[in-house]
């Protein structure tokens, strides 16, 4: 099939990495200072560096012609009040969208502009989030006992900006309050 195919990467071997590729893990340790709450942290770190998401990217190369995808798995738990979630990012091309679509579980898509603008979007399996390009994007897990597994596909140039979130922190988290997923102001967001 890959002599037949026009295209700049053998599609044999994309699709074949795709089954061989290990899963990219994050572990509590990865995401020290990342939720609000740090005696929280430090008590869980305490118990266990518990795995709290992992991602599969089929390594398609970086180009504008390309659309990079994979899957990612955002285990259920919580530290302190606050869902487990995924660190979260700008694409370094600012202006570069991201589909995400909802394979399992319940969970969703928290994104925010520079500018302060602040958008959830609950996802349940078959929902589908389109983030418009600028909107930096994270990815929260409001289940109590099952995996949020999403599907995601973005340009290939987009590039990840993971440290402007890393320094300032999402404006808005979502926490669970009176035992319901609520979105509170982030109290260390440093913009
Ligand atoms: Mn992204």
């Amino acid at each position: 099939m890959s002599d037949m195919s026009p295209t700049t990467i053998d599609f044999d071997t994309v699709t074949g990495a795709s089954e061989a590729a290990d899963p990219l893990t994050r572990t509590l340790k990865s995401l020290d200072g990342y939720f609000y709450d740090a005696d929280a942290f430090s008590a869980a770190m305490a118990e266990d560096d518990a795995l709290i998401y992992e991602y599969f990217d089929m390594g398609v190369p970086e180009t504008s012609g390309n659309v990079a995808y994979g899957t990612t798995s955002i285990k259920p738990g919580k530290v302190g009040d606050e869902y487990f979630m995924t660190k979260g990012h700008f694409h370094t091309v600012l202006d570069t969208a991201e589909v995400y679509y909802c394979l399992s579980g319940h969970g969703g898509m928290m994104m925010e502009t520079p500018e302060g603008k602040v958008e959830w979007r609950e996802m349940k399996k078959g929902d589908v989030v389109y983030v418009p390009g600028r909107w930096a994007h994270r990815s929260i897990n409001i289940s109590a006992t099952e995996p949020f597994v999403m599907f995601f596909a973005f340009p290939g140039h987009a590039g990840h900006d993971y440290g402007t979130i890393a320094t300032k922190g999402f404006r808005k988290l979502m926490v669970e309050r009176d035992g319901k997923p609520t979105m509170v102001d982030n109290p260390r967001w440093n913009g």
